[in-house]
């Protein structure tokens, strides 16, 4: 018995080691991923279903590492606690700001949506940086969202406020991501500085075929409406949770239903019957 519980010691260890070593790994491979471009975008449509169009792309950074893509859930924490996500954050906004600046040549009502951690929020000079860069590729920054989550408030950062402050200031909005899933929720969301609220999908999925009522889904709608902001559901997979968020008077949707996240080139030509029917 106590053979087997070193053994099973040793195991735990083992598996410790591996972990460490592959973070280690992992933090020093994201370190050079930017310079050997690595680091790259991927859009999402997300579709009015009132206009019967996409409204506007979300950015998602893609790490592809030697033949392996790294998923953002894993190395999104990584930059975030090794401070590395600022420099993550600033190639992923660099790149987007082009390839808005691409699109809108073609189809001037084109929006891109960002993520934003809070960690990017702390810095001093976010919002000039984002002036900056919209005005040198020719942007509006009206057509920019950033999506932060509850987390970015809570930390009581007062330059966290003064940063969206100041892009909201110049125009562009920002969106509540992942809604729902934190602590606060609707008592809060009065207070926040945003314009957005985007459901997460975690509410989303609840809808199956045959469901009739799911009071969350319609109190924090109508919550968000009651209060002027506009509402985006996240991850609308299948026909019935389309149509049960469109029965909500939900303002956009987003999901695999209509669009994988995909390379710019994909949507070169404005996806006019993307709506849902
Ligand atoms: P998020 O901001 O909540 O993004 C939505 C995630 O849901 C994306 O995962 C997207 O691919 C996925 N998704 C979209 N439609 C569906 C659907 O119908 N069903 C399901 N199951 N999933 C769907 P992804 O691309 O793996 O990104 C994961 C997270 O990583 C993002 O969650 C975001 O928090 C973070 N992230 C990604 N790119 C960036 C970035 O450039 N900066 C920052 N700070 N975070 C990022
Ligand atoms: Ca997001
Ligand atoms: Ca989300
Ligand atoms: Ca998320």
């Amino acid at each position: 018995a106590k053979a087997a519980g070193k053994n099973r010691f040793l195991r735990f260890h083992q598996d410790m080691m591996t972990a460490l070593v592959q973070r280690t790994d992992l933090e020093a491979g994201l370190q050079l991923a930017i310079a050997r471009g690595e680091i790259s975008v991927e859009f999402q449509p997300i579709v009015s279903p009132r206009m019967g169009r996409v409204v506007k792309f979300e950015a998602l950074a893609r790490w592809d590492r030697e033949d392996q893509r790294v998923p953002p859930a894993i190395f999104i924490p990584l930059a975030e606690r090794s401070g590395l996500i600022n420099e993550v954050g600033n190639e992923v906004m660099a790149q987007s700001l082009k390839q808005l600046a691409s699109w809108l040549r073609e189809d001037p009502s084109r929006s891109l949506s960002m993520n934003a951690s809070g960690v990017q929020l702390q810095e001093l000079d976010f919002a000039e940086k984002v002036l900056d860069l919209s005005e040198s590729c020719g942007v509006g920054v009206y057509q920019l969202v950033f999506e932060v989550t509850e987390s970015v408030f809570f930390d009581a950062d007062c330059n966290v406020i003064e940063q969206l402050s100041r892009l909201r200031e110049a125009g562009a909005r920002v969106a509540l991501d992942d809604f729902g899933t934190g602590y606060s929720s609707l008592g809060r969301l009065q207070d926040l500085p945003v314009d957005i609220v985007k459901i997460d999908k975690t509410f989303v999925s609840m809808v199956r075929t045959g469901t009739e009522r799911l009071p969350i889904l319609s109190s924090m709608i109508n919550m968000a409406h009651s209060l002027g902001l506009t509402v985006t559901a996240e991850g609308i997979e299948t026909d019935e949770q389309a149509n049960y968020l469109i029965a909500l008077e939900c303002d956009s949707l987003q999901g695999y239903l209509f669009s994988h996240p995909e390379p710019a080139d994909r949507f070169e030509h404005a996806l006019k019957n993307a709506g849902h029917a």
